[in-house]
């Protein structure tokens, strides 16, 4: 059976750094019944404490964390990279494994923000890029999409089943 990450936070776990959760989603719940879903919180994975201190990427892009280009940084100063690159390859080594080639990560996130990211000044700016987490995993192969994109992530699973 094809299985899909997810991320924690949406499930309902209260990982996020703030303490707190997203969801309940429908179609969440129907592949947790199916017995589909992987979950993964790349930033608990890779030793943050929750809650924690919010985090974000200068110039929003995962991509140039995993190059080494950029850093994570929380809103004390502190770089985090590390951390995040730990749960970004722990993330990517759980999909090897598992052959899985969809996941579902929270939108707008430093780790698993698919599309859109905070610009680092915690402005509440967005810009077009990835989380870290995300980035790794696109850069695989792996589809990622967010809980604003269900219908698609279904239609993809669909393809793939
Ligand atoms: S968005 Fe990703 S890193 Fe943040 S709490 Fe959710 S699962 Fe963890």
């Amino acid at each position: 059976m094809q299985k899909i990450l997810v991320s924690r936070c949406l499930l309902g776990h209260r990982v996020r750094y703030d303490g707190g959760a997203s969801g309940p989603f429908d179609q969440l719940q129907q592949w947790l019944d199916e017995g589909r879903v992987v979950p993964l919180c790349p930033e608990v994975a890779g030793g943050l404490p929750t809650p924690r201190a919010a985090a974000e990427i200068p110039g929003g892009q995962g991509g140039e964390v995993l190059d080494g280009h950029a850093f994570v940084i929380t809103t004390e100063g502190e770089d985090v990279s590390a951390e995040f690159l730990s749960g970004a390859y722990q993330a990517l080594e759980r999909v090897q494994k598992l052959g899985i080639r969809i996941a579902v990560l929270k939108a707008n996130s430093p780790s698993c923000g698919n599309l859109l990211t905070y610009d680092g000044t915690f402005s509440g700016v967005k810009v077009s890029g990835e989380g870290v987490t995300a980035a790794l995993l696109k850069r695989h192969g792996v589809q990622v999409f967010s809980e604003l994109e269900l219908a698609e992530a279904s239609q993809a699973l669909a393809t793939l089943s």
